[in-house]
């Protein structure tokens, strides 16, 4: 008898990485699938850095590494939260991850109690909510739709907070909608906390350089959010080094030792191949990426363009990250080549198997409108993608 535990029985299946395998099978059955799915750049990984990962094993490192990090790359994430955010952290306050996903679990597991709540306002990313779960705390969706931008206000959060809220979790650029928050609506969200002192703030600034606006501003250089803001980040996504798996955390030094406390139990020290490759990739300038942002940023004109050419989907203008995230709903209740369309789930599914593209479903990112297309493709799969879907709604 297969007796798994209550808390896998309780975990949902990450969405993206389900449609991203479901992508994959179908492919290799020889399905013609183009997979937007995942939010993972299509570019290869710059070649200084990967120079610098060569010379890191030609150099024997093939040890276990400190359990939070090399201390020199713990000071290049110092030096790169210095430029880029204006945050001064020292080495004991970073902890460096296999990936920002775990960087999030540690945080969530040395933070939440079973009961507490942590507020999430939606959309939000698929794996916050199941890493609550996974914590035994219950997470608070708070809404937004397109037409706010998907962005909450300062009375929404205020209405949110209960006794019990332990948490709040504000990604900015945000996946799956691409908004960002101005300094403007960060300090204003910033004031209502301000009256909570128990509450923390988990700020997840992973899409900080996919960004074709301002520079991006970080939660925690509002001076009375600083001592207790974790400010996540990670090599992922601005550096195509989604394989890498290399994030990291800026943190008050007495949550900065108990990830790290955790992570001694769980994982230990990151890969040290890729942690020598990231303090080149940390160190570098922005313009030394900004071709990949570039791209993103057309590929995004691209794509809006393309979905207002489909009649019924609204589309705001993503400000970063490189997801489209189209209202389908005036498409529920429809039925279409025989098949029924009752949900975004549904509407998902009819793309993948009439139009053979894979989205992923707003209903896993708190968001039941909607669909998440990521244009991290090439022009020509998403030219040729626009016109399959177009086919089968139009
Ligand atoms: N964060 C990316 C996405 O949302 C990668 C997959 C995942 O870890 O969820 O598609």
């Amino acid at each position: 008898m297969q007796k798994l535990s209550d808390r896998i029985n309780s975990l949902p299946v990450s969405q993206t990485l389900a449609m991203a395998a479901k992508a994959r099978e179908l492919k290799s059955q020889g399905k013609d699938i183009i997979s937007l799915s995942l939010g993972e750049p299509d570019f290869n990984t710059p070649d200084f850095i990967k120079e610098a990962a060569k010379q890191a094993i030609d150099d024997n490192f093939n040890s276990y590494s400190p359990v939070d990090g090399y201390l020199d790359l713990k000071e290049a994430i110092c030096e790169k939260f210095k430029r880029d955010n204006g945050l001064i952290y020292q080495p004991n306050q970073i902890v460096v991850s296999t990936g920002a996903k775990q960087s999030i679990a540690n945080v969530a597991m040395v933070l939440l109690n079973p009961g507490d709540e942590v507020l999430l306002p939606a959309p939000y990313w698929v794996s916050y909510s199941a890493i609550t779960t996974l914590a035994e705390a219950n997470f608070v969706e708070i809404p937004s739709t397109i037409d706010t931008d998907f962005k909450i206000t300062p009375a929404q959060l205020e209405a949110a907070i209960t006794p019990r809220t332990k948490m709040v979790f504000f990604n900015s650029p945000n996946n799956p909608s691409g908004s960002v928050y101005s300094e403007s609506e960060y300090r204003a969200l910033a004031e209502v906390l301000e009256k909570y002192p128990d509450i923390y703030i988990l700020s997840d600034e992973i899409y900080e350089h996919i960004n074709y606006g301002e520079p991006v501003f970080s939660f925690a250089s509002i001076e009375s959010m600083y001592d207790r803001t974790i400010t996540v980040n990670g090599v992922a996504k601005a550096f195509a080094m989604t394989g890498w798996r290399i994030g990291y955390i800026g943190a008050p030094a007495w949550i900065a030792k108990a990830c790290t406390k955790m992570q001694g139990q769980i994982t230990s020290g990151a890969n040290c191949i890729a942690q020598r490759a990231t303090i080149s990739a940390v160190s570098a300038p922005v313009s030394k990426i900004k071709y990949m942002v570039d791209e993103f940023k057309s590929r995004r004109n691209m794509v809006i363009e393309l979905i207002k050419e489909i009649p019924g989907l609204k589309i705001n203008e993503p400000q970063g990250a490189f997801y489209a995230f189209p209202d389908v709903s005036s498409y529920f209740g429809k039925t279409i080549d025989g098949y029924a369309i009752n949900n975004a789930s549904d509407f998902s599914l009819f793309l993948l198997e009439k139009a053979n593209v894979a989205t992923v479903t707003g209903e896993a990112f708190g968001a039941p409108q909607n669909i998440r297309i990521s244009y991290a493709a090439s022009t020509t799969e998403l030219k040729e993608a626009f016109k399959r879907i177009k086919s089968v709604l139009v």
